[in-house]
């Protein structure tokens, strides 16, 4: 992206969270939903999680989370394969990803066979929790750009959070060539702002 953001310094200080969303085995290349270069925002994201960590700032893992029925699978009209099966090897988050062990789990996502969630604002706590913690500035990165990074983004700006998106923690499904592209053109209108390593100080 620009490198006119290269001057951007940031510093993480309280009211800071970070949000990882759906970094889990079957969006990994092997997975059944794999996204391109998905295990590369591993070890980013890992840099990330450290960083919230040393300074006692919260962070949040979301996961799709889906019976084995459920209506986003093809076998039930779906657009996708199964992924992501509750309880599955594919839903787990891949054993290079290191979260601390106070990071707070939000799993709820896409439980009901006849509902989907891209968002993980959707139907579970994430809102409640961010905001008993005081938390006003979301950084946003995982799984996949256009997918539920877009949506948790968009609906992290609806409801006023500022929104850093993590440009170097994140990857594209691109079932259309651009969409990742698109996403982030999206997100950015929308107010996010787009960040890499770089530019958090010390
Ligand atoms: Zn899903």
């Amino acid at each position: 992206m620009s490198d006119s953001r290269q001057s951007l310094s940031l510093s993480l200080s309280a009211g800071d969270a970070l949000v990882v969303v759906d970094v889990q085995n079957d969006f990994l290349p092997g997975g059944s939903l794999a996204v391109p270069h998905g295990d590369e925002v591993v070890p980013v994201l890992n840099r990330y999680a450290a960083a919230f960590q040393a300074r006692g700032l919260p962070i949040f893992a979301t996961r799709d989370w889906h019976p084995p029925n459920h209506c986003s699978f093809r076998e039930q009209g779906g657009p996708w394969p199964p992924h992501c099966v509750a309880g599955s090897k594919g839903a787990e988050f891949p054993p290079a990803l290191q979260l601390p062990s106070s990071t707070v789990l939000i799993t709820l996502k896409g439980t009901e066979p006849e509902q989907d969630a891209y968002s993980g604002f959707e139907r579970t706590d994430l809102g409640a929790r961010l905001r008993a913690l005081g938390v006003l500035r979301l950084f946003i990165g995982g799984l996949a750009t256009d997918y539920c990074v877009l949506c948790t983004a968009k609906d992290a700006r609806k409801l006023g959070y500022t929104v850093f998106l993590l440009l170097d923690a994140i990857q594209a499904v691109n079932v259309q060539p651009d969409d990742g592209r698109r996403a982030e053109e999206e997100m950015i209108q929308l107010g996010a702002v787009p960040i890499r390593w770089k530019h958090l100080a010390g």
